[in-house]
């Protein structure tokens, strides 16, 4: 983990610009600022404890779980229910921030957005 705070920490703490469109006591999410689909939003745990989604899995399964719980509750309040969920694990699989999110991708999805 890097000592410096992530973008999402500091969109969290209202450092950077950013609204946070739900929130659950250990979960929030943010619509991504480059949509790859009709509905393109990251589902981001508030601790930045872990780096990837096998961190998070082997250290806190229920925080894992919360955050599938709202990546559905929002897949229908923005689009129909159904969505595709993508963490990006590590650099050469595209991952860019290191502080574990899943993208939701929702809508009329293409092969364009199995990337999140
Ligand atoms: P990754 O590439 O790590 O899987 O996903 C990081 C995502 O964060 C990218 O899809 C990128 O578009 C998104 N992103 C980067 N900076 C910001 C920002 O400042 N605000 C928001 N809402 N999303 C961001």
């Amino acid at each position: 983990m890097s000592d410096e705070p992530s973008i999402f920490t500091r969109i969290l703490h209202g450092e950077l610009p950013g609204e946070i469109i739900a929130e659950t006591e250990h979960v929030f999410a943010l619509r991504d600022i480059a949509p790859k689909a009709p509905v393109h939003l990251l589902i981001i745990p508030k601790t930045p404890d872990y780096r990837d989604v096998t961190e998070l899995a082997a250290a806190d399964p229920a925080l894992m779980a919360d955050m599938i719980a709202l990546a559905g509750r929002l897949a229908h309040e923005h689009a129909d229910g159904e969505f595709r969920l993508v963490f990006n694990t590590g650099a050469s699989a595209g991952q860019t921030v290191f502080h574990v999110h899943a993208h939701v991708l929702a809508g009329e999805l293409s092969e364009k957005s199995l990337g999140g």
